[in-house]
C-alpha cells in the first residue's frame, strides 16, 4: 500500500479500486470541480493528468436497484393492497421495507443466490423454455448457476408465499413477502436480463449503477410511484415471462442512449465529484443522468412503477391463492377487528377506485 499525503487529500493505492480520502472539506469539492473546467497551472495540470488516471466510476456491485429504490418498491407495493391485507403489512412495513435488501446480502455468503437475480436471455435465447424441468433437461446446471434462473425462482418463491400464507406462518410470510419485492424489482431492470449487465462488453463499464441507482437516486422526488390498487391475476407464469421480455427488450436502448449521449457529452461534462463516505467519487452528472432520463422517455421511473404494481400483484394473488387466510386475527384485540367490515370494506375496495394522494 502506498499512500502520499498531499495538501487536503490523502491518496492511497491498495487495490484497482483506488480510492481518495480526502478531508471532508466544501474547499475541496471546489478545488476538484473548478480546476476541472481548465482553469489551471503546471501544478493542478499534472495532478489533474493523476486524477483522471486513477479516479473511475465506483465499482458497483450488481445488485439491481440501489437499495433505496428496493426499499421504495417494497414500501408502496403495500398500499396497493386490499383492506384484509393491508393491516398486517402496514403493521410489518419497516422490516418489509428494510428487508428488500436481504436478498442481495445472502449473495455473499449463499453461492446459489447471485444466480437467483438475473436472467442472461442473450444466452438462452427468448425462446428459452419457461419451465424448469425442460430448463434443467437443455441446460447444465452449470450454465444455469452462471446465466441466472430469475423468472424460474421467482415461482418457487410464490409457491413458498402460497404456503406461508396457508401456514399461517408470519415470519415466512414476511420472509418471502420481502425476497419475492426484492426478486421481482430485479426482473423489472433491462440490465438483468443481459450478459452485458454492466456495459462491460461495449465499453460502458458502470452503466449498471448509472441506471438503477444513479438515476433513482437524483431523480425520485420527481417519480410518481402511485399505482393504484393490486390485481388478482391467475397468469403468473405468463406474467413473469412478460416482465423479463419487457425488461429485455429494453437492453438495446439503455445501452444506446448512453453511447449517443456520450459522444454529445465531453467526459468532464458527463461525470462530476460527490463526497461519500469520506471519499471522492466520480459519478455521472446530474446533467448527464437528466438528459438520459429524458432521453429514455423515464424508463426508469416506469420500470419502478411497474415493479411496485407487480409486487403487489404478487402478494395479492399468493394470498387468494392460499384461501385468503385472515391476516387481521393477530390484531384484533389491538384494532377493534370487526369481520363484517372488514367483508364491506374487501368489496368496497374491489369495486372502487383507491383515492390518490392529491385527492
Ligand atoms: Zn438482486
Amino acid at each position: 500500500m502506498l499512500t502520499y499525503d498531499l495538501p487536503y487529500i490523502s491518496v492511497s493505492f491498495g487495490s484497482a479500486n483506488v480510492v481518495f480520502k480526502m478531508f471532508f472539506s466544501k474547499h475541496v469539492i471546489e478545488f476538484v470541480n473548478r480546476y476541472f473546467t481548465f482553469q489551471m497551472n503546471h501544478l493542478y495540470l499534472l495532478l489533474l493528468v493523476f486524477l483522471s488516471l486513477i479516479i473511475t466510476p465506483q465499482p458497483v456491485p450488481v445488485a439491481a436497484w440501489g437499495f433505496q429504490p428496493h426499499r421504495l418498491i417494497n414500501r408502496h407495493a403495500v398500499y396497493t393492497l386490499p383492506p384484509s391485507m393491508i393491516s398486517f403489512y402496514k403493521h410489518h412495513i419497516n422490516y418489509l421495507s428494510s428487508q428488500a435488501v436481504a436478498a442481495d446480502h445472502r449473495r455473499y455468503a449463499v453461492a446459489e443466490e447471485g444466480a437467483r437475480h438475473y436472467i442472461d436471455l442473450d444466452y438462452y435465447g427468448i425462446d428459452v423454455p419457461r419451465y424448469w424441468v425442460q430448463v434443467i433437461q437443455e441446460f447444465h446446471r452449470d450454465s444455469i448457476q452462471e446465466h441466472g434462473l430469475l423468472p424460474w425462482h421467482l415461482l418457487v418463491v410464490r409457491a413458498g408465499l402460497v404456503q406461508a400464507f396457508k401456514d399461517k406462518d408470519t415470519k415466512n410470510i414476511l420472509k418471502i413477502s420481502a425476497d419475492a419485492g426484492h426478486y421481482l424489482a430485479d426482473a423489472h431492470v433491462p440490465l438483468h436480463t443481459t450478459s452485458n449487465y454492466n456495459g462491460q462488453f461495449t465499453n460502458q463499464k458502470g452503466i449498471h449503477g448509472f441506471w438503477e441507482t444513479r438515476i433513482p437516486e437524483l431523480l425520485l422526488s420527481d417519480f410518481d410511484l402511485w399505482v393504484g390498487k393490486a390485481a388478482y391475476r391467475d397468469d403468473w407464469y405468463q406474467r413473469l415471462w412478460d416482465i423479463i421480455l419487457e425488461s429485455h427488450q429494453a437492453v438495446d436502448s439503455v445501452l444506446q442512449f448512453e453511447q449517443e449521449l456520450t459522444t454529445i457529452y465531453p467526459e468532464d461534462q458527463k461525470y462530476s465529484f460527490e463526497v461519500r463516505l469520506n471519499s471522492i467519487t466520480k459519478v455521472y452528472s446530474a446533467e448527464f443522468s437528466r438528459a438520459y432520463h429524458h432521453a429514455l422517455n423515464k424508463q426508469v421511473e416506469k420500470r419502478m412503477r411497474s415493479a411496485i404494481k407487480s409486487v403487489g400483484d404478487f402478494w395479492y394473488g399468493c394470498w387468494i391463492e392460499a384461501g385468503q387466510p385472515d391476516l387481521a386475527v393477530k390484531f384484533k384485540k389491538d384494532q377493534a377487528y370487526n369481520p363484517e367490515y372488514q367483508e364491506i370494506a374487501d368489496s368496497l375496495w374491489r369495486q372502487q377506485h383507491v383515492l390518490r394522494r392529491s385527492e
